[in-house]
């Protein structure tokens, strides 16, 4: 059976090792192979091992609410927005390049030559 995790979105397999005894069973956890979260528990006379699938898209891409493919694909350039100063970053921002893919526009309601401002730090990967 195939999984995504709920807290950090990999994608992985889950198979069963020693179930299907008659008696004995108790919860075992499910664990995220990435983030190693359990998440969640079922009965089973043996133990589950999960195997990781495709690592989580980044931080920016689930907060844009699209891929890491889609992000490289638009090729824009995340400028920092330094305020005033110029030596402390507030957040981040960048253009919808003209030729983003249709596909991602639609998914995200940006249109070409939009600004999309105030990308938190914490969502950049440096
Ligand atoms: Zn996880």
């Amino acid at each position: 059976m195939n999984e995504e995790c709920p807290k950090c979105g990999a994608k992985f397999s889950v198979t069963e090792v020693g179930g299907g005894g008659i008696c004995g069973a108790c919860r075992e956890p499910i664990d995220c192979p990435y983030c190693h979260e359990t998440v969640r528990e079922e009965r089973t006379t043996g133990t589950f091992i999960s195997t990781l699938i495709k690592v989580p898209d980044s931080h920016l891409a689930r907060y844009l609410g699209i891929s890491d493919d889609d992000w490289e694909e638009m090729g824009a350039e995340l400028n920092a927005n330094t305020g005033n100063s110029g030596e402390m970053t507030y957040c981040y921002w960048f253009i919808v390049p003209e030729d983003t893919p249709e596909e991602v526009l639609h998914k995200t309601g940006w249109k070409t030559g939009q600004i999309i401002d105030d990308i938190p730090l914490d969502v950049v990967d440096n």
